[in-house]
Formats: structure tokens, sequence, C-alpha cells
């Protein structure tokens, strides 16, 4: 047979069955600090699929920077096929200053495919796409919510796109929700150079969620089994459910917001779900589920105001 070539990654090579660290260069802070971004790769001595696992691209959403930290602390991310390449903290800038996005109110993930001199985080998405995404077979991207909006765990794909629906069946989160993309983001920009791509969504930002950290993990493990990068044993069975349509329950008038189910859960029509009271024992409404399905974001704000989103159901 013959041996597999090495890895090549901004000019550091990466031998069969070793591993490396690369930092990306993209900027320096005003304090002339250069910024790098680690990223950190296995390449296996057997040829297979390359698998890339993402996290910090909204630089306050550490949770999947957990999840790619834990699968590099256990060493799961050494393949015994293809090549596994792990970036825990994409936008370092936020991460820095514990934000989404950059120092000038740029999302990163509206900034794709990037330009060599445009915004930061333009300059980020270019070498992104130029150095990495070329090497790359399949990308599992991690997200949580917005600070207060918590999901419950989930993959997100178009449903027209049967490959990437096949491998969001794979990592089998407890929901998959139907979604188109949305221009400039990564998920774009990576789809239209025919990469696979699964996004990950799980609690919230600034937070750090062990029971989403392991869904995300056993995701993964299952879409590395399945993709024949690595073999897991023991992944706990479950059936995720495919989301198909789904509504934004907001607020009716404004108050104190009483949860009253658990994210992730089944409700009937009619099924009160929280209660919006003044604080001064004027008023009490109850929040009804219009129709019977599935919470599977909850706004854990306890002040709204008239408007404000609160729960996501799906069916
Ligand atoms: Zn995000």
């Amino acid at each position: 047979m013959r041996k597999r070539p090495s890895l090549e990654l901004l000019g550091t090579e990466i031998k069969p069955g070793k591993g490396g660290r690369v930092m990306l260069e993209v900027a320096k802070l005003h304090t002339n600090t250069p910024i790098q971004i680690p990223v950190i790769i296995q390449h296996a001595r057997k040829k297979g699929p390359t698998l890339l696992l993402l996290a910090g691209l909204h630089g306050d959403e550490i949770n999947g920077t957990e999840v790619v930290r834990r699968m590099i602390k256990k060493g799961w991310n050494k393949p015994n096929h293809g090549t596994v390449i792990c970036i825990p903290v994409f936008n370092i800038f936020g991460f820095l200053n514990h934000s989404r996005e950059f120092p000038d109110g740029r999302d990163l993930n509206r900034s794709f495919p990037g330009t060599k001199n445009g915004s930061l985080a333009s300059q980020f998405a270019y070498i992104f796409m130029k150095e990495i995404a070329p090497l790359v077979d399949v990308v599992i991207d991690y997200h949580t919510g917005a600070a207060q909006r918590h999901n419950y765990p989930q993959t997100r794909c178009d449903f027209r796109d049967d490959a990437t629906k096949e491998l969001c069946e794979v990592f089998n989160a407890p929901y998959i929700l139907d979604s188109k993309l949305i221009t400039k983001s990564i998920r774009h920009a990576v789809s239209k150079i025919g990469k696979q791509y699964i996004l990950f969504e799980g609690g919230k930002s600034n937070r750090i969620d062990n029971f989403i950290v392991d869904e995300a993990i056993a995701g993964t493990k299952r879409v590395m089994t399945h993709l024949g990068i690595r073999y897991f044993e023991e992944l706990p069975e479950q059936s995720g459910r495919v989301i198909r349509d789904s509504r934004w329950l907001r607020a009716s008038s404004s108050g104190m917001l009483n949860l009253r189910i658990e994210n992730g859960q089944f409700v009937e029509k009619g099924t009160i779900l929280a209660t919006i009271a003044d604080p001064y024992g004027k008023f009490e409404r109850s929040v009804k589920a219009p129709f019977e399905g599935y919470i599977f974001n909850v706004n854990e704000m306890p002040l709204v105001n008239k408007g404000d989103a609160l729960f996501h159901l799906g069916r």
C-alpha cells in the first residue's frame, strides 16, 4: 500500500500518524501583540476524511470551546483514519472581551467568505477559507443561544440537502431543525465549495453547561464513527426529533416572566408555558401553547418587554 502523504498546513508538515499545532496569524492587537489562533491537528497513518471541529466563531459561546477542548484533552480527536483539525477558539477577539462580535461590532458569521483587505472579521473569514476550508471534508461548528436564550441541543441544516441532513441524523441531537442557508455565513461559504457542515446549537452564551457539552460530544463521536475516522463504542441511544415547522412565541405584555415548563419538553395545545405578571400584584397572565409541539428554546430572562421572544415551539 502506498504511504499516506503528510499534511501541509500554513507551512508546517504533519507526518502520517503524528499530530501538531500550528498558528493561524491574522492580525495584531493595538498593543502590537500578535493575535494567533491555535489549530490542533491529528493526521492518521491511514487515509480517510478530514473533519474540522470548530468553536468560538462567536467569542462568548464558550460552551462549544469546552466541547472541542474536552475532545482534545481526552484524545478523542486522534483519528484511526483520516485527519481531525480542531479550532477551539476562532474569534479570539470576542473570547478576550466576552463578546460575540469583533471589536468593531462585526459578526464573523456574516463576514464570509471574506476578503484579504476587508474588515478584521472579513480577514479572519478570508484566511479560514484560504488555509483551512480547502483541506476539510466535514465541519462541525458549535454554537449557543444568546445571553438569556437557552437552546435545547439541536442541529440545523437545509432539509433539501440530503447528505447534510443524513449527517445531522447521525449526529442525533435531541432536535434537528430545517434551516435555510444565510448569506455570508460560514455555513453558506463552506457548503458552496462542496463541504458538509453540521451546525450544532446548545445552551447559552458565557456559560458552560455539561448536559449540552455531553450531547455535543456524543453527537461528534457518532459522526466520527459513521465517517470511519475513529470508532467509539457505547454511544447512548436516542431518537432525534425532526422539526419541520416552528414558531417564536412572544410576550403579549411586559412584566416578570415565570417559567412553568422545562426546555426540551413536549407540550399540548393550551399548556401554560409561563406567566407574565406586573411586580405590584395587579395582573398575572398566562402564556399558552398555541399548538402542540416541542419547546426547544426558552428565554431565561425573568424581566421581559412586550414583543420579546419567549419560547421557540416546533412540530
Ligand atoms: Zn453562535
